[in-house]
């Protein structure tokens, strides 16, 4: 699966990417739309979904892997920190909510609260969004076509930071597509014996970055993907 022309194939977002590389002059088809979101004292990077993929992530998210049928609050918590899409609560939601297999058990669920409606995000502060090119970031001078003028004066300020942080995560680890990992384990709230368990799983494979920090990874099949932080991966070696 080739993300960047997954991306380009909803209008929306193939609009929002266009006038992005009108501006930055940036080589075009290999990067990808991420929105930069600050959650407590961490930097994430979300995954702009197009429209066809939303339902590929949901299974992914909460039918596969170790998702596993875990409710809407924690299928949530997943989601909400690798993906973004308009409405996307209330696609995950719904969608775990109708689920057939959990219908017999549920009793109760949680209402939402406080929700940000992730495109209002992008049309209030339009800084936020920006494209993770996996180079450089030349900022031209005349870049005055622009369908939003909010980009204008906080695109250069925030091509200056990608910068900085781009040339800093390659001083730490940086895997290329094909690069065998294993996967650290999320941690788990069982108050089993923790030490018994594997802490890692794989190896994965890199499909390829997304974002600064994330990687897209499969496993030997490629029916698993999974989109997770650098941190959690460890290169594998035979
Ligand atoms: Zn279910």
């Amino acid at each position: 699966m080739d993300l960047p022309t997954e991306q380009r194939k909803d209008p929306k977002i193939k609009e929002i990417i266009e006038a992005l590389e009108r501006y930055e002059e940036i080589p075009k088809r290999r990067h990808l739309l991420n929105i930069r979101k600050n959650s407590l004292n961490m930097e994430l990077y979300l995954l702009v979904v197009p429209n066809h993929m939303k339902k590929e992530i949901l299974y992914e998210m909460y039918d596969a892997l170790s998702g596993a049928h875990m409710g809407v609050a924690k299928t949530w918590n997943r989601i909400k920190t690798r993906f973004i899409w308009p409405k996307i609560y209330s696609d995950v939601r719904n969608y775990v909510l109708s689920c057939e297999e959990c219908a017999r058990v549920k009793t109760d669920t949680t209402k939402p609260k406080g929700l940000l409606q992730p495109w209002t995000i992008i049309e209030k502060t339009f800084q936020r969004v920006g494209i993770d090119t996996l180079g450089k970031f030349p900022v031209t001078a005349n870049g005055n076509r622009l369908p939003i003028k909010r980009i204008n004066r906080n695109l250069e300020r925030m091509s200056e930071k990608s910068k900085k942080r781009f040339d800093k995560n390659r001083q730490q680890i940086d895997f290329s597509p094909g690069d065998l990992v294993y996967l650290r384990k999320p941690n788990r709230k069982v108050g089993l014996s923790e030490k018994l368990l594997p802490q890692y799983s794989g190896p994965w494979e890199i499909v390829m970055k997304t974002a600064p920090n994330n990687y897209q990874i499969t496993n030997h099949t490629r029916k698993k993907m999974d989109i997770v932080n650098v941190e959690r991966l460890k290169r594998f070696n035979k």
